[in-house]
């Protein structure tokens, strides 16, 4: 997939990053194959997918510690192919964060450019600069143990940023952070990158992480890009299955095509219901085919049956029957799983008000979504 970020998505045509049809074999595993993509100058970018889909390879080979077995990666339009990782301007934060234990924060932060011989009032005033952007100017001299675990993240990226890489690589940096604070940092994180106007690409199988920090998210699969596009557009419109399974909660019923007419197709599922689709995606079917059906909980309206109207049940066209196995209370938009007619459970997502018509395990219920938002995929 190449170039999948659509062009009016991209505020000027500079990237900082271009892979072009990397591969990656260790030995018969193919941890990387044929991904190709570019990175608009300054944005949040993830790479989402399951655990040994390939992120961690991809990103060492941006990184510069692993070669690809072919294709090319290009920084500011440049090849990197054949420069080490220390001559790449390319940083990497990792889950452990690696600080160095014995240095205070100004040293962990002024390491790198001691490093490459930069002066002395230039690094005061480097590190002084960057540790008011990240809003910690007063830490300097305290030790790395005497911080917080979200004060150890931002001198972690601080360390990077004074270096001014073009890119900036974070490797699951909130990965050893409890709940709490890895909620906090996803904002502070996405602060951070506006606040430096850095390229940072970002790698998580954690899809809540990747949505609400990334301008564009890579859904990767099995060593390959699935889509490329922005959170609102993978959730809505993902292109394959697989996209649609992962990114957001669905319900899923595989089953086969009963009949078409127009852009509707009718659909038996192998447990025995029937449903209508008007959403295939990457179709048109034809009677007999197999299809894989999604329907996000959000869409499925469920009420109970006395309280259900004809009107409403025939605009939505795909209508069920079921008992409320339980309501998972989450204020007020709560999730009701309901056993559906042949013993399946559906999940849908209701307004608690408190009052009288709030669903109760036990209560019959009627479930009603609309053909449109049943999206249908080929087995
Ligand atoms: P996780 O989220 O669990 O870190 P990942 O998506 O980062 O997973 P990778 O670590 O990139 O996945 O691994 C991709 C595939 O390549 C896996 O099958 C893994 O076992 C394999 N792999 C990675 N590094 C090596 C290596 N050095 N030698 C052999 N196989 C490897």
């Amino acid at each position: 997939m190449t170039d999948a970020i659509p062009t009016d998505q991209i505020k000027d045509q500079a990237y900082d990053l271009e892979c072009t049809n990397i591969h990656k074999n260790f030995g018969a595993v193919r941890a990387v194959d044929d991904v190709s993509f570019k990175i608009p100058k300054g944005s949040f970018f993830s790479i989402l997918g399951p655990s040994g889909c390939g992120k961690t390879t991809l990103m060492r080979m941006i990184a510069g510690f692993e070669d690809p077995s072919s294709g090319d990666i290009q920084i500011k339009g440049k090849s990197v192919l054949n420069t080490p990782p220390n001559k790449r301007n390319v940083k990497m934060v990792f889950q452990h964060l690696a600080l160095f234990p014995m240095m205070n924060v100004q040293e962990n932060i002024a390491y790198g450019l001691r490093c490459i011989g930069t002066e002395k009032s230039e690094i005061e005033r480097k590190v002084k600069d960057v540790l008011e952007r990240i809003a910690l100017p007063d830490v300097g001299s305290r030790e790395i143990h005497q911080l917080s675990g979200g004060q150890k993240q931002r001198i972690a990226i601080a360390r990077c940023m004074v270096m001014d890489p073009d890119v900036l690589l974070l490797d699951e940096p909130l990965g050893a952070l409890d709940l709490k604070l890895r909620e906090a940092m996803k904002i502070e994180l996405k602060l951070l990158q506006h606040q430096f106007n850095t390229t940072f690409i970002y790698i998580t199988h954690d899809q809540s992480e990747a949505l609400v920090m990334s301008d564009h998210v890579a859904i990767m699969n099995e060593g390959r890009f699935e889509q490329i596009g922005r959170p609102e557009d993978l959730y809505h419109k993902p292109n394959t299955s697989f996209v649609a399974g992962f990114v957001g909660d669905s319900n899923r019923w595989a089953g086969k095509v009963s009949a078409t007419d127009g852009d509707s197709f009718k659909v038996e599922t192998d447990a025995g219901l029937s449903m209508i689709s008007k959403r295939a995606v990457a179709g048109p079917f034809s009677a007999g085919q197999s299809v894989s059906i999604f329907v996000r909980p959000e869409f499925i309206k469920a009420r109970k049956s006395a309280l259900m109207t004809d009107t409403e049940k025939t605009a939505n066209k795909n209508t069920l029957q079921g008992r409320v196995d339980s309501v998972l209370f989450n204020g007020a938009n709560s999730r009701v799983l309901v056993r559906g007619p042949v013993g399946e459970l559906i999940e849908a997502d209701v307004v608690v008000t408190g009052g009288p018509d709030d669903l109760r395990a036990g209560d019959d219920v009627t479930l009603v979504w609309s053909a449109k938002q049943t999206m249908c995929f080929a087995a």
